[in-house]
């Protein structure tokens, strides 16, 4: 069991009483998926082999693309991939957060939310990457990752 799998079901089902009539449906799935990833929830595979007499029992994964379990080769091999395609130079992570007073709004307007959140934080790199005073660049570049 992960860690995630752990709090998600210690936590998970009061978090989905409390919040799910304002959680987006697959937010939902990927907790209850999560929780009953390896489980017999999610049934079993049996190996019987009989050269050696012996059956062997798992239980099979969620293979939701959110679990940590099921995904953490890919994960892995993502890493791999994108180190090799880091350019020379300089680079910096910035993490810019939703303030306080906007997530009650955010959590069933996703995506408009984090539409205009990318759109601020894009145009908040592009202009302070070309000020002297901090980048002082003309060829910046940049990614996003959204972390929920
Ligand atoms: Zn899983």
């Amino acid at each position: 069991m992960s860690a995630i799998q752990d709090i998600f079901t210690e936590y998970g089902p009061s978090y989905i009483e409390r919040f799910g009539d304002n959680m987006p449906s697959v937010h939902k799935k990927v907790i209850n998926d999560i929780i009953s990833c390896r489980t017999e929830t999610c049934g079993m595979t049996v190996y019987d082999c009989p050269d050696r007499g012996t059956v062997h029992h798992f239980y099979r994964s969620c293979g939701n693309r959110h679990c940590p379990v099921c995904q953490h080769r890919k994960a892995l091999q993502w890493t791999e991939k994108q180190l090799k395609r880091v350019l020379p130079g300089h680079h910096f992570m910035v993490t810019f957060t939703v303030p306080q007073q906007l997530r009650d709004f955010m959590r069933p307007h996703q995506k408009a939310g984090y539409g205009a959140l990318f759109a601020a934080s894009s145009d908040s790199l592009k202009k302070l990457s070309c000020d002297e005073k901090y980048i002082g660049g003309d060829r910046s570049g940049f990614s996003g990752v959204l972390h929920t």
